[in-house]
């Protein structure tokens, strides 16, 4: 075994890969960037070397400093995480010529599955089932086109070069090709500078099934079953269980063999995933086959209890594999979620922000949490915004999703924006509870798990306002008793001050809309207590606070509410999710600027991708003015309302900071 490895990632990979390393007694070395110069990977490993400034191209990315580091520091081995240099040819070979071991596969695996064409072609030649299609070397669009016609529409366009989901396009009748194509070729241009295509069937409801492999260079190969990881946004992952839903041992052979199968035709080595598409009759294809440690992997152990660091470092160290097939045994269900800085209800935007609050669920044989990040750190605008993976097991799937929600509903993070809500609405859902599931689920289920207003509108609202009331009074209480007088009747709060109405009108902001919510302080006996009238619609409402916790009785239905509280920020953290508010005060009549997603200001930093407009252009509500890109991701700015462009600021292509103000807007007065 090593003595020492350096492990070329950061955040929560970094972290997990540490600890498999601690427990087998191997020193490590962390690399680091600007603004990971006091993240947890830096303080858990045992040294750590810089690398260069924020932006990976100018530090994780840099194979060349990382294998210096690893020679500077007598690391034997380097391990890449997930992203930055896993899956670069050049690195691991670049590792060897320095007498470095490359935690991963030989390099001839990785070019193999560089390219989706060629990976198909050695795939078809190992029997390994593909989707129909056609992903030959001739490129010409009438080639394609003959093809596509022929299989039927709808068609899926892939990028050759492709990932992330980026230059794929789905084309749906014949008319749509010409220009499909072009769209897609374009992406693949300015994503991959590639724009070699392939053309597969479009199938219309599969699920996402990947099979984990490993293999060792003693000629041995086994499967650790499979995750299913159908819920997808932009056609990336979202929530992973393992095993599959509705999968019979038959096919999970049939699926692990063929997995088995294709890490073989490619002379694999180390830790590797084949991804399928499971279609609605028991089909499956080879999708393509990640030559790495997944993000997913947890679930995997979880199910299988086999800690696959560890088999990722005996492999590359020349062991055998630790278990055989018949060895490995399935046991129970565990799903992954993944917790993201991003706004589910802006279009997954991503967000960034100071963690000022980050407390977890408490971790146990159930529940377990990868993160790279602590309670005040920095979710900045240079890395992939994923916060934590919040793991659970249990015995069935029906016992591991009850404690998915619970420990979701215990999640608190604040200062950032997170996607935590739909998680949950997603995880309690009934489809997705009845394994109503596949790779269209979330598109199909939007208004069962975006945020519905109205349910906070009933909900929660009063509850908010009762915050807001009784930590007026509190605070009132405490300055009576520091004050000389504390008997004082203008210390007297319970009533809101002698003489006044006892009637107050509050307005609080829920994603961007501002509700005016009245309290009516009422007294019976001694017991105070609240009329709420929000709409029309009456609420009775009792509540006791004790620091950051509320007991509230709101129409005889008695519950627990947390509360974190930054200034005019409210988070309740409820058991059926978190819910954000703004208290607006009367003297600041809108929205912090902050706040106000999708106005005229750079939401975050990122770049200019296009400007629509010119200044003395006059637009309508809704109207898309400027595209940014921000965190690999686009991002359209709209008109608020209809108006004049007075001024635009910016170019295509500029750099801009989040805050900046993109162009001078006037909106038009109303009649
Ligand atoms: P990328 O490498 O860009 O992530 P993949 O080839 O892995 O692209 O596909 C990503 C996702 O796109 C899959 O998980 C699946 O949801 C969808 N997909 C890919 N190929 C097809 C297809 N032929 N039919 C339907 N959906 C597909």
């Amino acid at each position: 075994m090593f003595n020492k490895i350096l492990i070329a990632n950061r955040g929560e990979i970094a972290c997990r890969i540490i600890k498999t390393a601690k427990k087998m007694g191997v020193l490590t070395v962390a690399v680091y960037s600007d603004a990971d110069k006091d993240a947890l990977h830096v303080h858990m490993a045992d040294e750590a070397i810089y690398l260069g400034p924020s932006p990976s191209r100018e530090s994780y990315l840099l194979g060349d400093n990382v294998i210096a580091a690893a020679i500077k520091t007598g690391a034997q081995a380097i391990h890449p995480g997930y992203g930055f240099l896993s899956e670069n040819a050049e690195f691991c070979r670049n590792c060897a010529t320095n007498n470095l071991t490359f935690i991963g596969p030989p390099v001839q695996a990785i070019e193999a599955m560089g390219s989706k064409s060629a990976a198909k072609s050695i795939m078809e030649k190992a029997q390994v089932p593909l989707v129909p299609g056609y992903h030959g070397e001739d490129q010409s669009s009438a080639i394609i086109k003959k093809a596509a016609d022929k299989m039927g529409y709808p068609v899926l366009l892939k990028a050759t070069a492709g990932g992330g989901g980026k230059g794929m396009r789905q084309v749906w009748s014949e008319t749509e090709f010409k220009e499909g194509l072009a769209a897609a070729k374009r992406e693949a241009m300015s994503s991959f500078g590639d724009d070699t295509m392939l053309v597969e069937k479009y199938l219309t409801q599969p699920r996402h099934v990947e099979i984990q492999v490993f293999c060792d260079n003693h000629q041995n190969a086994v499967y650790l079953f499979e995750r299913d990881c159908s819920v997808q946004r932009r056609h990336q992952k979202v929530i992973e269980e393992a095993p599959a839903f509705k999968m019979s041992e038959k096919l999970r052979a049939q699926m692990g063999e063929s997995a088995i199968k294709s890490a073989q035709a490619i002379g694999y080595q180390g830790a590797g995933t084949v991804e399928f598409l499971l279609d609605v009759d028991g089909s499956f294809y080879f999708m393509e086959m990640n030559t790495r440690l997944q993000v997913e992997h947890p679930v995997t152990e979880m199910i299988s209890g086999q800690d696959l660091v560890e088999w990722q470092l005996r492999v590359a160290a020349g062991e055998t594999l630790p278990k055989t097939q018949e060895q490995l045994i399935l046991n129970g269900h565990a799903f992954e979620a993944r917790i993201y800085a991003e706004d589910a209800n802006n279009d997954f935007l991503p967000a960034t922000g100071k963690l000022s609050l980050l407390k977890t669920p408490v971790e146990s044989a159930h529940v377990r949490i990868d993160t790279g990040v602590r309670q005040g750190d920095e979710v900045s605008v240079y890395y992939d915004p994923m916060i934590a993976k919040l793991i659970v097991w249990d015995e069935s799937r029906d016992k591991a999703l009850k404690r998915l929600s619970k420990a979701l509903s215990e999640y608190r993070i604040n200062g950032v924006t997170t996607n935590i809500d739909f998680l949950y609405n997603l995880a309690t859902s009934s489809p997705f509870i009845e394994e109503d599931i596949d790779t269209g689920f979330i598109e199909k289920n939007k208004a069962l798990i975006f945020n519905d207003t109205k349910k906070a509108l009933l909900n929660e609202l009063p509850i908010a306002a009762l915050y807001l009331v009784l930590s007026i009074e509190k605070s009132a209480q405490q300055s009576a008793q520091q004050s000389n007088d504390p008997h004082s009747p203008w210390h007297n709060a319970n009533a809101w001050r002698l003489n006044e109405a006892h009637t107050h009108t509050l307005v609080l902001a829920h994603n961007d809309v501002e509700y005016r919510v009245e309290v009516e302080q009422k007294r019976q006996g001694s017991d105070a207590y609240y009329l709420i009238n929000l709409d029309g619609e009456q609420f009775d409402c009792q509540g006791t606070l004790d620091n950051n916790s509320m007991v509230v009785n709101i129409n005889g239905h008695r519950s627990h509410t947390t509360i974190h509280r930054n200034n005019n920020h409210i988070s309740l953290f409820r058991a059926n999710g978190v819910f954000n508010f703004i208290h607006i005060l009367p003297d600041c009549g809108q929205l912090d600027s902050d706040d106000n997603h999708g106005g005229l200001t750079a939401p975050m930093n990122g770049t200019m991708v296009s400007v629509l407009v010119n200044a003395g252009e006059m637009v309508s509500k809704e109207q898309p003015l400027i595209i940014m890109e921000a965190m690999k991701m686009e991002h359209t700015i709209k008109a608020p309302s209809d108006g004049k462009i007075e001024e635009v600021y910016f170019n295509a292509g500029d750099m801009v900071d989040g805050g900046a103000e993109l162009l001078a807007f006037s909106p038009l007065e109303q009649e």
